[in-house]
């Protein structure tokens, strides 16, 4: 590869589709949030989550926020979350005034610990948000049990996982709810934008209502109760749908370069590749591996020293029980040590076999010069 290539962490693949079905849009006029792409992209994404019903929103935080109003979350409420995921994830929770409580991740799979979540529950517990970290899904079947045991609703946060699955069943598909985002470094993108996916018509109806300004059906310009506006357009489900349609494509790709990257990197010493169980299909969102005490450079280090040779890289999350906002929350041991230890290297669906050569030889001589 050339010098002067940077290796970007993730970035978008806009094909011809995306540029016609968008010039569909405008050349007939429409560009706001009503027109047949929106329909069809909420037809096409549920779909392929295997899920009744989706309805198309403007991002991901705004579908977690939307699931959690519309199971009527609010001020008397405990929510549980991972601790180790993007701040969206929590912040979604402080929307609705409910409080958040962070759990613990798995050393194994580094998704929400099973064990940590039952001894977080409380008499005041009405949710559990599981997010499928980097692309790897959660113990759905345990989360599952949990919930039923003690009355809890589920909100999958799946914006990192489109398509990923649990004993051969799709993400999306296991909770009350499910949401994706569509942002620009996710699997597939709409610029910005998200979907809400459930197989519970009311939850969809009530869903729906709310996300466009809570309008009542009998009257209009009536609004019953305080919505939002949660819309997407027409013009990014244009995007939306011609990306759906290489969804599999897309994903087959991440997980081809994630078994390269795991073959040059596997013998490297002080690397912890990245998990996959074997009942679940990890799509590799962010391939991540672990850098640990006996890798000759920190975690911090080698990021800098692949910003020298142009590979561009990402730390973990910080935890949220780390973030000023989430000061409260009690000590999260695991997710610390993850996001410490954590690294995401280049994941674009546009890497090439020279490019992760050049990646995976440069982590090797960088290890072998200390
Ligand atoms: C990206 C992301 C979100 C938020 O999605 P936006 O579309 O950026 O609002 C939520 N949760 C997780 C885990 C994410 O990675």
């Amino acid at each position: 590869m050339k010098e002067e290539d940077f290796i970007p962490v993730a970035e978008p693949w806009i094909g011809e589709k995306e540029k016609e079905y968008v010039n569909q849009c405008l050349e007939e006029g429409w560009i706001s949030s009503k027109g047949r792409f929106i329909t069809e992209f909420e037809e096409k994404f549920s779909s392929f989550c295997g899920v009744k019903y989706g309805l198309a929103v403007s991002n991901g935080t705004a579908a977690l926020h939307l699931a959690l109003a519309a199971l009527d979350v609010g001020q008397e409420d405990e929510v549980l979350v991972p601790s180790l995921t993007f701040i969206a994830t929590a912040n979604a929770v402080r929307y609705t005034g409910a409080k958040v409580v962070c759990v613990d991740s798995n050393p194994e799979t580094w998704n929400i610990s099973v064990s940590d979540l039952e001894k977080k529950i409380t008499s005041k517990t009405k949710a559990i948000i599981p997010v499928h970290l980097y692309g790897h899904p959660c113990e759905m079947d345990e989360i599952n049990e949990l919930a039923h045991d003690n009355s809890l609703s589920v909100v999958e946060d799946c914006a990192e996982a489109h398509g990923a699955e649990y004993k051969d069943k799709k993400v999306g598909s296991f909770g009350d709810m499910g949401v994706f985002s569509f942002y620009g470094n996710k699997t597939i993108t709409t610029g910005e934008g998200g979907m809400l996916v459930t197989d519970n018509k009311e939850l969809y109806e009530r869903a729906r209502f709310l996300h466009d300004h809570a309008m009542s059906k009998k009257q209009r310009y009536l609004h019953p109760e305080v919505g939002f506006n949660y819309r997407m357009t027409n013009l990014q489900a244009a995007v939306g749908v011609a990306q759906t349609e290489r969804l599999d494509e897309l994903i087959q790709i991440k997980r081809k370069n994630a078994q390269l990257y795991n073959n040059l990197l596997k013998n490297v010493k002080g690397i912890t590749l990245p998990p996959e169980k074997p009942y679940v299909k990890n799509i590799y969102w962010m391939y991540s591996v672990l850098i640990e005490k006996e890798f000759s450079l920190s975690r911090d280090e080698l990021i800098e020293k692949l910003k020298d040779n142009r590979i561009e890289t990402r730390p973990f999350f910080v935890p949220i029980s780390n973030q000023p906002p989430y000061s409260d929350q009690p000590l999260c041991s695991v997710a610390e040590e993850l996001s410490k230890k954590g690294v995401n290297l280049p994941s674009s669906t546009k890497l090439t076999e020279e490019q992760i050569q050049y990646i995976t030889e440069t982590i090797k001589t960088l290890s072998n010069q200390n």
